[in-house]
């Protein structure tokens, strides 16, 4: 039987985060994706949210999908754009990048880490016991591991049989989305009537002076709502060319699928994210309908809130009470991303009282204090972990800003980019003794003349010191003093070494 400290179970994108992350922190883990590669049937995510757009920033790799992507301003609530070109951010923007390519980018990436991925097997059972997991792999193959991470996906094999509740709101709309060729050509763009939304657009497109310029020829991308939600079986041309029908009264000559799906607002969360030593993350912990586009986004960010914490439990640092935290922070974002996707969709219901909600909605987002505060909500900048009353940076996303240091210039993000923590000393040189975390915490002395900004918050205070976690947000802030400094990287960063 072949032994990891950690398995995980599915390699799409939270899947492949987690696997980085836990190698950076030298943790010996290995993925098990059901695909034969990377390879993705059918369309899903359309981009990252800035805060995603950062939190790779913070590892160096950024700039992979800026290269491919486009950048613009789509941040929305209910479809009431939610400019955020004025945020406190390297980023202030959305990225246009197809989920296949940010798998690919992120497939990359991990392969330069040297995890193993047991392509074209699926994990089909485990049992845990007191020191590890025994999981159990198609084609009789079998790991050992100190930890399971379940990111399978919202049909979760883990989640099941770990015994997790998954409670929620079934689907109460479906669409139908595929990739063809149309005979006779549709008006590109975005159509709503009496069934709800649909559109037609080309996989091709360019983003001019901030707006989608499709291409004139290529696969055209098709979203039809159906009249009535509830199918279960795989969708067909047949019932794709029914739906289309249905609304336009012709279904454009549809022909040459080269794959076609169904989505749901089903609404459901994990009732725990963890259950001993399984553990779940992205859609096998949350799902829900993809308006707003929030579901690759936290699936991401919930992989970089769990990989340290789990690296610092298998390492020895940190006592295992440490994963309780991954819960207590990301189940209330998602429940957040749950509840604003059901208030969308609601929104957008073909009904004239709703229509004129809507209308109010978007005139309050207009309101710049509303709208600073929903796309700093929609793009995932103003996420909060309750570590307690103190500073407005305590528990939030530090800034990436330039700072002076006796090596010369650099960002904030660069400290982060080997997902180590960071005691960043912007007070008296030499303030700070660490000693017995030197082995794990970095102490930067540095100099730092930017505004300390927020988004939706605006200007706070300039700490004097910041302990910054591996995944960038604030555990401790010092105010001339280093009161409860020690307190905090106990917390977070495992006892002190005995001198
Ligand atoms: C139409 C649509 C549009 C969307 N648009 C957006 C958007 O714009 N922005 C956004 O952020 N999100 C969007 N999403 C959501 C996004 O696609 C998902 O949230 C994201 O893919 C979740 O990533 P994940 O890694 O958690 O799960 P998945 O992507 O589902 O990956 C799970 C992986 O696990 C593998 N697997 C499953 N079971 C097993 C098993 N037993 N053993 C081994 N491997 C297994 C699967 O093959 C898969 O590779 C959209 C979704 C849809 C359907």
């Amino acid at each position: 039987m072949t032994e990891h400290a950690v398995v995980i179970a599915g390699g799409g994108p939270t899947g492949l985060m987690l696997a980085g992350e836990l190698a950076l922190a030298g943790v010996d883990v290995a993925i098990v994706e059901r695909r034969a590669s990377q390879e993705l049937a059918g369309a899903r995510a359309g981009g990252l949210h800035s805060r995603t757009i950062e939190v790779f920033d913070q590892r160096g790799i950024a700039g992979r999908f800026l290269a491919e992507g486009q950048t613009a301003q789509v941040a929305a609530f209910a479809g009431t754009p939610l400019d955020i070109s004025d945020f406190p951010t390297r980023h202030p923007y959305a990225l246009g990048l197809w989920q296949n390519h940010i798998e690919r980018i992120l497939a990359g990436w991990v392969d330069e880490l040297a995890v193993p991925i047991h392509r074209g097997r699926e994990v089909t059972g485990f049992a845990q016991d007191d020191t590890g997991v025994n999981v159990e792999v198609s084609d009789g193959m079998s790991l050992r591991a100190e930890y399971l991470v379940g990111c399978d996906g919202g049909r979760s094999l883990v989640r099941k049989a770990a015994g997790i509740d998954f409670p929620g709101w079934d689907p109460t709309t479906s669409a139908l989305i595929a990739e063809v060729e149309l005979a006779e050509e549709p008006e590109l763009g975005i159509h709503t009537d009496d069934i709800g939304v649909h559109s037609f657009g080309r996989l091709e497109y360019e983003i001019r002076d901030g707006e989608v310029v499709y291409m004139d020829r290529g696969p055209v991308r098709v979203m039809v709502t159906e009249r009535h939600p509830g199918a279960t079986s795989e969708p067909t041309l047949r019932d794709l060319s029914e739906a289309l029908i249905a609304v336009y009264g012709t279904d454009y000559g549809v022909h040459s699928p080269t794959w076609i799906s169904r989505f749901t607002d089903m609404t459901r969360q994990a009732a725990a994210y963890r259950e001993r030593r399984v553990l779940l993350a992205g859609d096998a912990a949350h799902v829900h309908s993809p308006v707003g586009g929030q579901g690759l986004n936290t699936g991401v960010q919930d992989a970089v809130n769990l990989g340290w914490k789990l690296a610092q439990v298998v390492n020895r640092t940190s006592p295992e009470d440490l994963l309780d935290t991954y819960h207590a922070e990301r189940h209330p974002v998602a429940a957040r991303v749950l509840r604003n996707t059901m208030a969308s969709v609601a929104l957008f219901r073909p009904d004239d009282r709703v229509k004129a909600l809507g209308d109010a909605m978007s005139e309050l987002l207009r309101v710049d204090e509303n709208r600073k505060r929903f796309g700093a909500m929609m793009s995932g900048l103003d996420i909060h972990y309750d570590l307690g009353e103190g500073h407005p940076l305590l528990g939030r996303r530090m800034p990436d800003l330039d700072l002076v240091t006796s090596g010369g210039p650099l960002r904030v993000f660069a400290l982060l980019h080997d997902a180590r923590p960071v005691l960043l000393n912007l007070g008296e040189p030499g303030g700070f003794d660490i000693t017995p975390w030197a082995d794990r915490v970095q102490l930067i002395d540095a100099e730092c003349v930017d505004l300390w900004e927020l988004p939706a918050i605006g200007v706070v205070a300039a700490p004097t010191a910041v302990l910054i976690r591996p995944d960038g947000y604030v555990a401790w802030v010092g105010d001339r003093t280093q009161l409860g400094l020690a307190d905090a990287l106990t917390t977070w960063h495992g006892p002190p070494t005995a001198a």
